[in-house]
């Protein structure tokens, strides 16, 4: 059952009234008291909800036990996920320096000062952050319009925190950023390898696959941590911080001195395998194991676990490797193994990225970011070519070059250069790297605007104008999940107040920009997925042979690529996965082994700081900063209430802690004040703050991985002080 967004012209009376037009309103077609499906608005796992209505809006949730992805379970935020609309804090209103004014006014303040800033210093002046969590059509809608409506150079998304690293690991190797995976990898592994991930709370309904999985695989974790998923696990190796780029070139040394490598796939399929092998061959076991705090009975136990499990060993990798001072080259020596042992394009196997946000993978290809819409090149003619024709934007609208990156657009801002910044559905103040100085650099701004759910987020209170927004729930439209699978969401809820869907504020920035003639076709959620859908023409994200919403809905949701073929064979299987036939994306058809020399992180323990900081998720009922899942009493009740740092005993004893009391944990660049857990969970040395308090970013040390951009999150020198 679907329902269609209101898709009229934008008349004078809806522009300033647009609630009075049924842009806020329930869904016609849907019965008052109907069961409906969903895909929930957290994380990349996608899974599937069934939304139950009473007297037109929902008013619950439960599981879909028939969707592919989840399979009738969800994790605790899903049950919550209605909780966060009702929040006595979302943005109803526009507000303009703090105070509550009309559409009109509102969208004439954006235009204008926006204007103002181009005109007076140029198109590089004024920028937007996008992110992971809207839906894939208003989020294509936000990037053409900036781009080829305002005229903008610059934009990038939060995805940027999450994914950036995985989209150029993939890029450079496989030719396309191409996630190779379906979430019945979890079940038909004999080996599978966790790098930097937790699923048991990070993603625990694609742990549950794992767990359903019935070859009594190997389950494998690399993390400095003893995570709730290595607790879990039958190997865990816990290696000093940042190592992993190490011990995973020991392993690939490993494979290849002792016959781990299958030479016919490597052959036919690949390049650069006789650099790689003479490149690994300094990664001796001993200096692995010194570099890795491994011994080399254990890293031996490794490779030959591997290699007993060739062909059916999956590699899945995410955070702890994405957000890395050398992130990419890490995630591509994940690659290396992979492709080195065959271990790609069959039944449990793979170089899997899980993402992050519920749409990050539609930001990756539909964002117009970095990339034109459909994973298309600004810099290439015959792509700007393409697109322009796939969605009547005259080529000459097209930049012919991508935006800088996130840091980039920020460092922009502190030197002055950047004057306006649009921030669409994230709260960078809270999660961005090196925080207070990110804010010192808000502050700087000519304009800031943010739109989002919430008045009320760190980012919204710094904002010169605030634009409401509805919520997931609230309106209609697909993401796309972790294996590349597009779901359908319907509109369930009205938005509060004159809060409207981030798809009709575009439309109507569009009109009030005058420019919502190269938009005549962009009227609704369905009629942009058909533009979409154009763009991805004879791209390996082709969709171009989905007919429709109804088709998402009625199949389980689709995965790309889903291309026009004579035969109707892809719809008869709702589990594909790339590079069975042994073909990349490369123009020579074969993937490529990268790699680098590992470096030192940045900022390392000495003498002031004796420990290092890692962070991560804290629990399952947390999510990101936390704006939706602080406002569910029943998620709080699964959450620590206080901030707690994990130490361990020697360390707690060194320093005079005891578990339980309050202590000051100082970077560089701030302090806070935690409450001691001492645990064995880490080691000696190392101590772990969740990132959803709003302080923990204020100690963490801003470097990025040179390829991706990527934050690195996973490595700031600290020291404690009893308080
Ligand atoms: S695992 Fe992710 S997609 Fe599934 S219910 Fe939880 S938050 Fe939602």
């Amino acid at each position: 059952m679907t329902f269609r967004e209101w898709d009229g012209p934008l008349t004078a009376d809806l522009v300033r009234e647009p609630a009075k037009f049924g842009l806020g309103q329930v869904p016609s077609r849907l019965a008052p008291d109907a069961t409906t499906k969903a895909i929930c608005g957290y994380c990349s796992t996608g899974c599937g909800l069934k939304l139950h209505l009473k007297d037109g809006e929902a008013i619950n949730v439960t599981p879909d036990p028939d969707y592919p992805v989840n399979i009738g379970t969800t994790c605790p935020k899903g049950w919550e996920a209605l909780t966060a609309l009702d929040a006595p804090d979302r943005a109803t209103t526009p507000l303009l320096h703090g105070e509550a004014v009309d559409w009109d006014t509102a969208l004439k303040y954006f235009c204008g000062k926006m204007r103002g800033i181009i005109e007076k210093h140029g198109s590089e002046a004024a920028a937007f952050i996008s992110t992971g969590q809207m839906m894939l059509e208003e989020m294509a809608y936000l990037g053409a319009l900036a781009k080829f409506g305002m005229g903008l150079i610059h934009g990038d998304g939060n995805t940027r925190q999450c994914m950036a690293t995985a989209v150029t690991a993939y890029k450079e190797s496989f030719g396309f950023d191409a996630p190779p995976f379906t979430y019945a990898d979890f079940e038909e592994s004999d080996v599978l390898v966790f790098i930097g991930a937790n699923p048991c709370i990070a993603h625990p309904i694609m742990w549950q696959r794992v767990l359903r999985n019935k070859r009594k695989p190997e389950v494998i974790v690399v993390d400095p941590r003893t995570t709730e998923t290595a607790m879990s696990a039958t190997q865990h190796y816990a290696i000093k911080p940042k190592s992993d780029l190490t011990l995973l070139y020991g392993l690939a040394y490993l494979l290849a001195r002792d016959g781990g490598i299958d030479h016919d796939f490597v052959k036919a399929n690949t390049t650069g395998y006789d650099a790689f092998a003479s490149f690994v061959s300094s990664f001796t076991p001993m200096r692995v194991c010194a570099e890795t705090g491994l011994s080399t009975e254990q890293l031996a136990h490794f490779a030959q676990t591997i290699r007993d499990g060739t062909p059916r060993v999956s590699f899945w990798w995410t955070m702890g490797v994405n957000q890395g001072h050398q992130a990419t080259r890490t995630a591509q020596a994940i690659i290396n193994l992979a492709l080195m042992t065959g271990n790609i394009g069959k039944p449990g196997t793979g170089a899997n990225s899980i993402t992050g946000q519920c749409n990050a993978m539609g930001s990756r290809l539909f964002s117009n970011t970095t990339n034109l819409l459909g994973g298309h090149d600004f810099r290439n003619a015959a792509h700007r070519e393409k697109v322009g024709a796939a969605t009547g934007i005259p080529v000459e609208r097209i930049p012919s070059r991508p935006s800088l990156a996130y840091d980039q657009i920020i460092d922009a801002a502190d030197a002055g250069t950047v004057k306006a910044l649009w921030f669409i559905a994230t709260n960078p103040s809270h999660s961005w790297i090196d925080q207070s100085r990110f804010n010192r650099v808000l502050d700087k701004l000519d304009f800031l605007v943010v739109q989002d759910i919430y008045c009320s987020t760190e980012t919204a209170k710094r904002a010169h104008l605030v634009l409401p927004a509805a919520g997931w729930g609230e309106k209609e439209g697909c993401f796309i999940n972790s294996e590349r699978r597009i779901g359908y969401s319907p509109k369930v809820r009205r938005a509060p107040g004159q809060a409207l869907a981030d798809f009709h504020i575009f439309r109507l920035i569009a009109h009030y920009w005058s420019c919502e003639d190269l938009f005549r076709e962009w009227t609704s959620p369905e009629a942009v997925f058909r533009v979409l859908q154009r763009c991805t023409a004879d791209q390996p994200c082709d969709l171009t042979g989905i007919e429709g919403y109804e088709e998402i809905g009625r199949c389980g949701g689709i995965q790309w690529p889903a291309a026009k073929m004579t035969n109707e064979e892809w719809r008869m299987t709702n589990e594909r996965r790339l590079f069975e036939d042994g073909k990349f994306f490369t123009p020579d058809k074969r993937a490529k082994f990268v790699f680098d020399e590992p470096q030192a992180a940045p900022e390392q323990r000495c003498e002031e700081f004796p420990l290092i900081l890692i962070t991560g998720r804290g629990t399952s009922a947390q999510w990101h900063t936390e704006t939706r899942t602080g406002k569910s009493a029943v998620l709080a009740k699964m959450a620590p209430e206080e901030l707690l740092l994990d130490l361990h005993a020697e360390d707690a004893a060194r320093f005079g802690i005891r578990d339980g009391t309050s202590v000051r944990v100082i970077s560089k660049r701030a302090q806070l004040t935690a409450t001691a857990r001492v645990t064995t969970c880490v080691s000696p040395g190392e101590v772990f703050l969740p990132m959803h308090d709003n302080q923990v970013n204020q100690l963490t040390h801003s470097a990025f991985d040179p390829h991706s951009r990527q934050p690195a999150y996973k490595h700031s020198a600290v020291r404690l002080e009893k308080v």
